[in-house]
């Protein structure tokens, strides 16, 4: 039997994929980049293993032009370039890599930097032009041969001339139609800011002259025009520097440049990990919570690189909610990515990643507290409300991650404790961690549920958040410490009256003028009895059963 080919509908296939698999246009730029940038780091390597070559790291370079009234725009690079055969393969011939085979022949390992793998990135550029002409010239050979197509029927391979080793992208951009703008494609200050925003890592200089103009010398309103050749990357990305070679003032302009937030990092966290995933990272926990941060529009995650290219901005699987003020970047070599290159096609090793710096973050927390406790307290007046979120949420999950780094005010200390510190301050007759829960610390104080507690030399947490009392309640306990509120109806503190066994309560006599009282408040509580609890105020409320009064008060004003 004779067996047949598969044969498919080239223009087809080629609108498909390009204008399914991707969801930014302008990442065609990223596309070309990062084969620019493959294609000089092939000749790298080659010079690592061929002594007649050398690599000399001045000489390679890409570049950028715009040609806006032609509506041209080129993209030149130094690197390997491609034979006659290499144009046809790797460019005639849809998801044919030649990148991915460099790596097989060279028997390089995954992690090595060349970015290229699935072969469709080049026909991005089908998204913005007519028509892609590309000439080449490959390392070692005399011949230059040019490779153009519109995107439609096919393609064309002539020879022609070309002075050095490398290649140039030609594409001719698309006209403006009425809903679709392809101008900013040739927009010197759209084309930095797109290569800023996905190339910015690409380790060799992406150049573009730039047209400025500037005060003409002498005078005071004339101004001139000229052209400069601008370094568009910072090419070495921060996180992939030597800590040590790095001061506070970087990681803070780092943290202005990317825009995470208007203040100062109050810590950063730099991480380069190897091992079974290695990636690196720069984190910062900010000083300021941002003004969105408890609405519906703030997006918490961290950017994603792979191999120094950006592929997500807002990785939110990379932080668990409770952290989710946290900001920063992770580049890792090691991401399986989908052909698209904007989404991953394994969480595993998203999940490793996750994991390890949750943990740091934990770390640096719980280091920030011992060590720089006014700075802790300042980071926890901002966010703490969302660790004790953290611990509520996902069924008390985390509660282990979070338990020491909440605090609260203690009747003691007059300020912010940790729940360590009250245990260990405990004395031996106290069995509860107490707590009372009121609208702010001048209300609590006044609570006259407070006083018999207090009376006793125990120390009480003033809980003025709504979370308050549902994150606790989760926990349950603390070092094997139960929580009891003030006002709940077992304080479990040995009322020294009972043991005389004198007991208004029990006698019954009273029972009348209770009942008239909870008559005159109408329904509004369950019982009124005598108290052992009181000592300076006639009257004080409490609560039976599993909700305390705070509690009940919060979950009636939720809508239902
Ligand atoms: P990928 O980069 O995933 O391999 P592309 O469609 O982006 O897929 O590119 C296909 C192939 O074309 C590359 O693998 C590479 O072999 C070749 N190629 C593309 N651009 C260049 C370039 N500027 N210089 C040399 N080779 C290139
Ligand atoms: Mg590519």
């Amino acid at each position: 039997m004779e067996k047949k080919q598969f044969k498919a509908e080239s223009k087809r296939l080629l609108d498909m994929m390009i204008n399914s698999i991707y969801t930014h246009r302008e990442i065609f730029l990223r596309e070309l980049i990062s084969n620019a940038s493959d294609a000089i780091d092939k000749i790298y390597y080659r010079a690592l293993t061929d002594d007649k070559l050398t690599f000399e790291k001045d000489s390679y370079y890409i570049k950028i032009e715009s040609d806006r009234e032609n509506r041209m725009l080129q993209i030149t690079d130094t690197g390997i370039g491609m034979t006659k055969e290499e144009l046809e393969e790797n460019l005639g011939v849809i998801a044919k890599s030649g990148s991915l085979a460099f790596k097989s022949e060279n028997e390089m390992k995954d992690g090595c930097d060349i970015i290229g793998q699935f072969g469709v990135g080049f026909y991005s550029a089908f998204m913005v032009a007519d028509k892609v002409r590309v000439t080449s010239r490959a390392l070692g050979s005399d011949a230059a041969y040019r490779w153009e197509s519109d995107g439609l029927d096919g393609y064309t391979v002539e020879k022609c001339e070309k002075d050095s080793v490398g290649t140039l992208i030609e594409l001719k951009i698309k006209e403006n139609t009425e809903d679709e703008n392809f101008d900013e494609y040739l927009d010197q200050y759209s084309i930095k800011s797109i290569v800023k925003r996905y190339s910015d890592f690409i380790r060799y200089p992406i150049k573009m002259e730039m047209k400025e103009s500037r005060l003409k010398e002498g005078s005071s309103d004339e101004f001139e025009e000229y052209v400069e050749e601008n370094t568009l990357n910072s090419m070495v990305p921060i996180w992939k520097k030597n800590k040590s070679e790095l001061k506070d003032e970087d990681y803070e302009a780092f943290y202005s440049e990317k825009r995470y937030g208007f203040d100062k990092p109050a810590k950063y966290i730099h991480l380069n990990v190897d091992g079974t995933v290695s990636y690196n990272a720069v984190l910062f926990i900010p000083e300021k919570i941002p003004y969105d941060f408890y609405t519906k529009e703030y997006e918490k995650g961290l950017e994603l690189y792979s191999s120094g290219v950006l592929i997500m901005d807002k990785c939110s699987d990379l932080l668990p909610d409770y952290f989710g003020f946290v900001k920063g970047m992770v580049d890792s070599d090691d991401l399986s990515l989908n052909i698209s290159r904007e989404m991953l096609q394994h969480d595993r090793q998203l999940k490793f990643i996750a994991k390890n710096i949750k943990n740091k973050i934990k770390n640096e927390l719980s280091n920030l507290l011992k060590n720089e406790r006014e700075k802790y307290e300042s980071f926890y007046s901002e966010f703490g409300r969302q660790l004790k979120y953290g611990i509520y949420s996902d069924f008390g999950m985390n509660k282990d991650v979070l338990k020491d780094l909440i605090m609260f005010h203690s009747s003691k200390e007059n300020k912010l404790v940790t729940l360590g510190e009250y245990v260990s301050r405990m004395p031996e007759d106290q069995k509860y961690i107490y707590y009372a829960a009121g609208e702010s610390v001048d209300r609590i104080e006044k609570m006259p549920q407070t006083e018999m507690v207090a009376d006793k030399g125990y120390e009480i947490l003033y809980f003025t958040d709504e979370v308050d009392e549902f994150a606790i309640r989760m926990l349950s306990n603390y070092e094997d410490k139960e929580f009891r509120s003030v006002s709940g109806s077992d304080i479990g503190i040995e009322d020294e009256s009972k043991k005389e066994g004198s007991s208004d309560d029990e006698s019954g006599e009273n029972n009348g003028i209770f009942e008239k009282m909870k008559e005159m408040l109408s329904g509004s509580v369950k019982a009124v009895r005598a108290s052992k609890r009181l000592k300076n105020h006639p009257v004080c409320l409490s609560n039976e059963g599993e909700l305390t009064i705070e509690m009940e008060k919060i979950l009636s004003a939720m809508p239902n």
